[in-house]
């Protein structure tokens, strides 16, 4: 299966900052994933755009997507740790879209 992943690291995408810096975060736990694809026997592709030219966040995105649906990417793993203002949100979440 081709994997394509990544997200913010270009540009004004770059993720939240503050309580953590959501970028390095990814960067960091997304790269085990991304090895314990590849163990697996997947191809995996990092789509995160050049950082020149800075991108804006919308390019960003455009950017990745257009990339991934290029090559008929199977999965785009886009990594993220969001935040919220109260201790009530915990847990993790997985978007998709399906026929
Ligand atoms: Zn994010």
């Amino acid at each position: 299966m081709v994997i394509t992943y990544f997200g913010h690291g270009t540009g004004e995408d770059r993720g939240a900052e503050g309580y953590r810096n959501e970028e390095h975060d990814c960067r960091e736990y997304g790269a085990l994933v991304i090895k314990k694809f590849q163990s697996l026997g997947h191809t995996c592709y990092d789509f995160t755009p050049s950082a020149s030219p800075a991108l804006s966040l919308g390019q960003s995105l455009a950017y990745r997507v257009n990339k991934s649906n290029s090559i008929a990417s199977a999965l785009h793993l886009c990594f993220h740790v969001n935040a919220y203002e109260t201790d009530k949100a915990t847990g993790c979440e997985v978007e998709y879209i399906s026929d």
